[in-house]
């Protein structure tokens, strides 16, 4: 992958693979001037973690994956640092899950949205993936958001039942759930805003959980939607985990 050089044995792979993926999207145009800012954030967290799928988060991946397969109309909504980690693997989910994507960015500019949209489009071209991507042309509006960052379109994230909203803002994630949806959130920090706004929130970083749900998505998880679940329950254990790991009593 482009100039990419680092071992594969190195300690740190995963998280350098992340990083240039990162600072070549950057050389492309497709992120916002604070995207490896919010990337910072999520790395200190997932040291805290342990750079693993907890097992709460398991519970609430296999939750939200269950939602998203019983959803009339779900949808994924991708933003710069999204696309630029994990192009290629959202769209691979969103044809499985047979649900369009949209790029429903917070700095909005057309040369971003151009940008993004160049990006998923060639993924989509080299990998043979079948995907309706929208965004391009918003033609509604998110209620309770002021300017650009309202913008989405009615297809996609308007009339949409169930959305992931992987790394989202606190603010359009708690719009969001003020439309009665079910709102996904993928957030390393388990006490952001976002996280605590969410129906669904798996605690764990993008690329984990896309691989897994990748993985699980021809697994029987349809989940009776009725079934108890407990997201500030989910949001308690992963800090639990943080707190036991770091008082030394899980060794
Ligand atoms: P909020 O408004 O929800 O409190 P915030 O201002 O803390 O959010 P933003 O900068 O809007 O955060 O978004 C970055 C969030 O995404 C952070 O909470 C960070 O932990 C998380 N994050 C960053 N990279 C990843 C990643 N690769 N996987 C999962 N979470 C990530």
């Amino acid at each position: 992958m482009d100039d990419f050089a680092a071992d594969p044995s190195h300690p740190r792979y995963q998280s350098l693979l992340l990083r240039h993926r990162l600072e070549e999207a950057e050389k492309k145009g497709m992120l916002a001037g604070s995207a490896m800012i919010a990337h910072g954030r999520g790395e200190a967290f997932d040291y805290l973690i342990g750079e693993t799928t907890l097992p709460s988060a398991k519970a609430a991946t296999v939750r939200a994956l269950s939602a998203l397969k019983s959803a009339q109309h779900p949808v994924l909504s991708l933003n710069g640092n999204v696309v630029a980690l994990a192009g290629k693997e959202v769209l691979l989910l969103a044809e499985k899950l047979d649900c369009p994507v949209e790029i429903n960015i917070f700095y909005r500019t057309p040369e971003r949205m151009n940008a993004l949209l160049h990006h998923l489009e060639a993924i989509k071209l080299a990998e043979h993936i079948d995907v309706e991507i929208l965004g391009a042309e918003p033609n509604a509006k998110i209620p309770g958001l002021k300017g650009p960052r309202a913008n989405c379109t009615k297809e996609g994230i308007l009339d949409s039942d169930v959305i992931m909203v992987p790394l989202e803002d606190g603010d359009r994630c708690e719009a969001l759930v003020n439309m009665g949806k079910t709102v996904i959130v993928i957030d390393l920090n388990p006490l952001s805003r976002s996280a605590r706004m969410g129906t669904i929130t798996i605690v764990d970083e993008l690329t984990r959980v896309l691989a897994n749900m990748i993985q699980w998505s021809g697994d029987d998880v349809e989940l009776s939607q009725s079934e108890a679940y407990d997201n500030d329950a989910i949001l308690a254990q992963a800090l639990a985990h943080i707190a036991v790991k770091f008082s030394g009593q899980d060794n």
